[in-house]
């Protein structure tokens, strides 16, 4: 069991924002989220796109405000547990909640706040009919630890950034050359990582299909063959130890429809006149998650409705204590130990 003070569902930016400002009042975080990168739509969507109308930065990157946000949480040491999907929330005996990924882990804490944004993100799967049996058993949508894929036989399915990026990290740092498989000849990817994925194809460390894709998966308990279909509608079996589809994710409020919250338009109703809190009580719904009359599904709007929510929670967590707002000039940032 992972304990903590308030446990946040969705590492996208008001989930890291309200690390941050948990934090300042003392309060321990673990942040749950259903993919194994941190940052939400940002990271996901749109990683190199500019954003205007974040307070303070005439101009910065999605991915660059993602990188100061988790730079401005860390002091306060979050706890993460990515790449799992909350599942269930229950009460146990002594009024704490449990959250539970779709992995079995389960996490206790007074106080839940829900930003998950627009759903869980889930990876767009390929259509082959037997490819969920295979699934953790050499076929792989995201990379939690790139070291179980070096020096083994890899092919790597889609032309976006998730898929070049990872091409090239493994071919760099593998002994063994890397399969990328692509249905198209463009890329979707950034410039330089096409420019980098040819380069690695020049010096044998990748070998590039495109105008191909694996249709159809061979094995027996685990993956151990794939079928690869080349722009000639030629159909070749290959050897490998692990296939990764990236082929990006989309998001589905999912698992949250069924905890017993107040669902309008696909989103979560808070009381946007107190603290954002949901219809069940020490459950909060902040950023684009959260609905009430006005709402704006705005990066600083999130931030906003997180301040505010941890300031009920520590009155939810601390029943006996007085919380006195103090300007962070004045405390200063005390990160955990
Ligand atoms: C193309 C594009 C451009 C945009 N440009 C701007 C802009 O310029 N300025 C601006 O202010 N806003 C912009 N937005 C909107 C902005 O991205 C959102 O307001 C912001 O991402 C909301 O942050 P969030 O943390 O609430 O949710 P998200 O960023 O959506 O993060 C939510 C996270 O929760 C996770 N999650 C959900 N459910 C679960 C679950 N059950 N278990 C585990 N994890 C879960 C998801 O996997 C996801 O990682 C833009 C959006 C798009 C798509």
């Amino acid at each position: 069991m992972i304990k903590s003070d308030i446990i946040i569902i969705g590492a996208g930016p008001v989930g890291l924002f309200t690390v941050f400002e948990a934090g300042l009042m003392k309060l321990k975080c673990h942040v749950i989220d259903s993919i194994s990168t941190i940052g939400g739509q940002l990271n996901e969507i749109y990683p190199k796109k500019p954003i205007y109308d974040i307070p303070g930065y005439p101009m910065i990157l999605a991915g660059d405000l993602i990188d100061n946000l988790k730079k401005q949480a860390s002091p306060f040491k979050p706890g993460f547990t990515l790449g799992e999907r909350a599942e269930k929330i229950t009460k146990s005996s002594n009024n704490n909640f449990i959250v539970e990924t779709n992995k079995g882990k389960k996490h206790q804490s007074k106080v839940v706040i829900i930003s998950g944004g627009l759903g869980s993100f889930e990876p767009r799967k390929p259509l082959i009919s037997n490819l969920s049996k295979y699934e953790e058993k050499g076929v792989q949508y995201s990379i939690n630890d790139p070291n179980l894929f070096i020096n083994k036989k890899v092919f790597i399915s889609g032309g976006g950034d998730s898929a070049l990026d990872w091409a090239i990290y493994l071919a760099e740092n593998s002994s063994q050359k890397i399969y990328l498989i692509h249905r198209s000849e463009l890329f979707r990817a950034h410039k330089d990582s096409v420019s980098k994925v040819y380069e690695l194809v020049e010096k044998g460390k990748i070998d590039l299909r495109v105008n191909s894709e694996i249709i159809s998966l061979h094995g027996d308990k685990k993956l151990k063959e794939v079928s690869i279909k080349n722009k000639n509608n030629i159909i070749k079996k290959e050897k490998l130890d692990f296939w990764l589809p990236l082929f990006g994710f989309s998001p589905k409020l999912g698992p949250i429809n069924d905890w017993g919250l107040e669902i309008e338009k696909n989103s979560i109703l808070v009381d946007n006149t107190m603290d954002y809190q949901t219809n069940i009580a020490g459950i909060f719904a902040v950023g684009d998650i959260n609905t009430y009359p006005g709402k704006l599904k705005l990066i600083l709007c999130g931030f906003h409705e997180a301040t505010l929510a941890v300031q009920s929670a520590f009155k939810i967590i601390n029943p006996n204590l007085k919380y006195t707002l103090k300007y962070t000039t004045v405390q200063g940032i005390k990160g955990f130990n």
